[in-house]
């Protein structure tokens, strides 16, 4: 592959001559300023243009032909490197150069990673890709080393002057090796004008990707950390050697094994490998020895590498070809900084805690990231091989659906290509980026709205299947499809008033954990207490994933769920700064797996919410903080059981207290069992926070005890199920009240109770009066309201033991045990009483009033043996009561009477 060839000589000269420089500039820097400061800031500058550069720069290989941009950039950099070559050339001239030079180096790199899948094709494009990486990493090896040496016999200025030289080689290898080719045209339903980011945010699949990447920088962390590292493990400048060489040495085999890897299998397995980089680091955390050490980062080098060298791959391929140099520098620049964050990140925590923890942290770290943005990947992508023609339709609306919370790796599917050079595998990558062309060029906007058996694709099982019509939800709230794009956020249709309090509440969580922060200590047992409670908490998630998903269709009061053992004993147990982890992580997981495209779940519910958990749980360590500030760990004094009893108490009505308000500000009305939930929700929430309290005693003692918890659990959180199974199924969805099945029966088994008591029952049937009228005039949806109103006045009317039900449409049914004839005409008075006094405001704003029910009684044994002869009773003098003029009570011995009468 001649044109390979030359790219490739053309890039290792780039590198090597970039590190040679390097090194000289390092050198001459010192020497000018004798100050290690500046030295550093000379390196920095080298990799800080590399990011800006690949996002301001890279966008040039899509808008001029390639080869003639790489020539353009090696030649323009050769003049740079040449001008700094030159002696005596002062501090202020010299660093703009190098600033320069890095910046130049990006649409060098953008063309050239462009144009590989184009000289590359299928199979071969991995190959090469592989190729580079290793011999890219013995260059920057050879740069350095041969740098240093040269620098013995050369002068910093020569290395420099040298460095120039490898440029214009580089240049001229690419201008006769490699074709000219035009600049790739942008298909008709691709316009150019739609941004790379966006382009990149629409497609699922190269989120996925891009998110896979960019969690790379996780495993940059132990090269980072080496020398304190070594330090702990009591191992000498040597062990740092070691240490530094591992993950290097890794990458190396790793880039070496990919092209080795099943062609058929490597899509997933770049997940696999994903994972796969971090369960290394999580193993340091039992300290093994520096041995082990070096084998468990080289293994976790290598993976991170293979599994990077097939996501660019698949990545770069699955942009279409006139994209792929502005997106390969995004992707490129990602992935510079999340090492950069990362490293970063891991520094901090080191210095907070100990090396060794601080890897095994990014280990855990890695393995979670790269596990949610791998599964979604996988998933989808079987889901497009099942069925390509579907999604094109319908993938994006669940991207919308579920979009708003998510950082980028937790959301995300995407499926195949870039892997496989036999044609079903070229023809299935083409198919994928027609795909994506096609899916993110309208930007996302109409889309069809995802049809019932949504959940049911998902794979969950019957129960998932179950589709439940229910109106309950606030409307606003769930307002059919959107973008996920920030501005468009479902959030910012919320009324002011409820947008205030979001706002107020997610910066108030945020501000008191960080002002909590200061007094918190993170000492390594808080983390492995961290740990083993995020663990509990995320596969008590999975265990009940099913049951979950099934419990949320019924109910919307979110704040309410088992996940308040594990937040509440880590409010107990943790440092005030590590609780808002959990909640992050536990509701995360919760809405990634569980709630996910359940209807109403909206994330920024979810983000309010889980900051009121936040709030809560902060509630609850100060009020045991202030109790009992010196016997953290004593857990058998009186002063602390009633500590952590207030605790609870607080915990929940902080939590109820906002979500109350937030309901009530909705809504614009207090409807306190709304707002509040039903006593049951509360009494779970009560139950919940005590075993939460528990789990705390025994984490103290033991977090292993904490095990115990989760069956438990499990067996509560079925039940909890079923009762809303049962209730649902016995309930009238519109009124709340008994549906006709569950009141019949209930009427059943009540007049066989009274045939042995020998007692009365009594039955009313109720009819609202010219309800047609109603609906006619101001439309159904009112007419809704109206028969709900009309319940609750029913069964505001009826004694605590009667049943009232909805017998169908405006009729209703009422069962008065035990009662006596002039008791159940006094019942049926007071209801038809009730019901002209009833007025019932509508959101136009017009109050509807003068309605009126005629009611037929009938009584048990009076009018036979059976509930069926009771009912026909009443439903005859219902008849008699509407013949009579409406609005009025009777029963059908009085309507003979009345008949004989006339
Ligand atoms: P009357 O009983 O006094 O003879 O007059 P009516 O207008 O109530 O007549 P009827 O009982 O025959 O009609 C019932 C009407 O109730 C018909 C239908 O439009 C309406 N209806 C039935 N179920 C519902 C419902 O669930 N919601 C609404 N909005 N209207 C309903
Ligand atoms: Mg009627
Ligand atoms: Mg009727």
């Amino acid at each position: 592959m001649r044109e390979f060839r030359a790219l490739w000589a053309a890039e290792l000269l780039s590198v090597a001559g970039d590190q040679l420089a390097r090194v000289g500039l390092a050198v001459l820097v010192y020497r000018h300023t004798n100050s290690a400061g500046w030295t550093a800031l000379t390196y920095a500058l080298t990799f800080l243009p590399a990011l800006l550069g690949g996002v301001l720069l890279s966008p040039l290989a899509d808008r001029f032909p390639r080869r003639e941009l790489m020539i353009g950039s090696d030649l323009a950099r050769a003049v740079i490197a040449g001008g700094m070559a030159l002696p005596g050339l002062p501090l202020p001239v010299l660093l703009p150069l190098v600033f320069l030079l890095t910046l130049g180096g990006a649409p060098f790199k953008a063309a050239q990673q462009a144009l590989l899948p184009t000289i590359l094709e299928g199979d071969r494009y991995v190959t090469g890709l592989s190729l580079r990486t290793v011999s890219n990493q013995f260059a920057q090896v050879a740069g350095f080393l041969g740098g240093g040496a040269l620098l013995v016999v050369l002068d910093p200025h020569v290395a420099l002057g040298l460095n120039a030289v490898t440029f214009v080689v580089a240049a001229v290898v690419v201008a006769t090796r490699v074709r000219h080719r035009p600049v790739p045209s942008a298909p008709q339903s691709h316009p150019r004008d739609t941004g790379t980011v966006r382009m990149l945010w629409a497609d699922r699949r190269l989120r996925a990707l891009v998110a896979l990447s960019w969690t790379v920088g996780i495993f940059t962390i132990p090269e980072g950390l080496a020398a304190p590292y070594a330090d702990t493990l009591g191992a000498a400048a040597i062990g740092v050697g070691l240490l530094m060489a591992a993950d290097p040495a890794g990458s190396i085999v790793g880039a070496w094994l990919v092209p080795r890897l099943p062609q058929d299998r490597r899509a997933e397995m770049t997940s696999w490998l994903a994972v796969a980089s971090g369960v290394p680091l999580v193993l340091c955390f039992f300290q093994p020895p520096l041995v082990v050490v070096v084998l468990l980062w080289a293994i976790s080098g290598a993976c991170a590498t293979a599994y990077l060298i097939l996501a660019q791959a698949a990545f770069v391929v699955g942009v279409p070809d006139h994209r792929r140099g502005a997106a390969a520098g995004l992707a490129g620049a990602g992935v510079l900084s999340s090492q950069g964050v990362a490293v970063l990140a891991a520094g901090v925590l080191a210095d907070a805690t100990d090396p060794v923890l601080a890897v095994a942290t990014g280990g855990v770290a890695g393995v979670a990231l790269t596990g949610l943005s791998g599964v979604s990947w996988l998933r989808a992508r079987s889901r497009r091989e099942l069925s390509p023609e579907r999604t094109g339709g319908r993938e994006p609306d669940d991207a919308e659906k579920h979009g708003e919370l998510t950082s980028p790796c937790s959301s995300s599917k995407a499926p195949p290509p870039a892997d496989g050079d036999d044609e079903s595998d070229v023809k299935a990558s083409d198919q994928a980026i027609g795909q994506s062309t096609e899916i993110t060029s309208p930007c996302s906007s109409s889309f069809a709205p995802p049809p019932a058996g949504t959940a049911a694709e998902h794979g969950n099982g019957a129960a998932d299947q179950v589709v439940f019509a229910r109106s309950a939800q606030p409307a606003s709230l769930s307002t059919g499809e959107r973008s996920r794009a920030p501005w468009r956020w479902a959030l910012w249709d919320e009324p002011a008033r409820v947008l205030a309090l979001i706002l107020f509440v997610e910066a108030a969580a945020i501000g008191v954990t960080a002002f909590l922060a200061g007094h918190s200590v993170v000492d390594r047992n808080a983390m492995v207490t961290l740990g083993i409670i995020v663990f509990l908490g995320v596969t008590m998630g999975e265990l009940s994933r099913h049951v979950e998903r099934v419990r949320r269709r019924f109910n919307d009061t979110p704040h309410v769920n088992l996940t308040s053992v594990w937040t509440f004993s880590a409010a107990l147990v943790l440092p005030p700064v590590l609780t808002p982890v959990v909640i992050c992580l536990l509701y995360i997981h919760l809405f990634w797996r569980s709630w996910y495209r359940v209807r109403g779940v909206r994330p920024y519910r979810l983000v309010f919410t889980a900051s009121t958990v936040v709030l809560s749980a902060h509630t609850a360590w100060t009020i045991r903080h202030l109790f009992a500030p010196e016997s953290l760990g004593a857990w058998d004094q009186p002063l602390v059981v009633v500590a952590v009893a207030v605790a609870v108490v607080a915990y929940s009505c902080v939590n109820s207290g906002l979500v109350a308000c937030a309901i009530t500000l909705h809504e614009k009305r207090l409807d306190i069992r709304r707002a509040l939930g039903t006593g049951k929700e509360n009494a779970l929430e009560y139950g919940t926070l005590g075993l939460g309290a528990i789990t705390g005693l025994l984490i103290s003692f033991n977090p292993l005890w904490a095990v115990m918890i989760v069956p438990a659990l499990l067996v509560l959180h079925r039940s909890v199920l079923m009762r809303q199974l049962e209730e649902a199924a016995s309930t009238d969805q519109k009124t709340g009240l008994a549906n006709a099945t569950s009141w019949t029966n209930l009427a059943t088994a009540e007049i066989q109770r009274a045939a042995r008591d020998e007692s009365q029952v009594g039955v009313l049937m109720v009819d609202l009066d010219h309800f047609k009228a109603v609906n006619d005039a101001h439309g159904h949806l009112v007419g809704d309201q109206v028969l709900q109103a009309v319940a609750d006045v029913l069964a505001a009317s009826a004694r605590r033991y009667d049943v009232v039900g909805r017998w169908g449409g405006e009729e209703f049914v009422v069962l008065c045990p035990e009662v006596t004839s002039e008791a159940l005409r006094a019942i049926a008075e007071r209801m038809c009483e009730r019901v002209r006094e009833l007025r019932v405001p509508t959101e136009g704003g017009a109050v509807i009033d003068g309605l009126s029910v005629s009611i037929g009684i009938a009584l048990y044994p009076e009018f036979g043996p059976e509930l069926q002869d009771v009912l026909l009773a009443a439903d005859d003098a219902l008849f008699v009561a509407k013949d009579s003029g409406r609005n009025q009570v009777q029963s059908i011995v009085a309507a003979i009477g009345d008949l004989n009468g006339h």
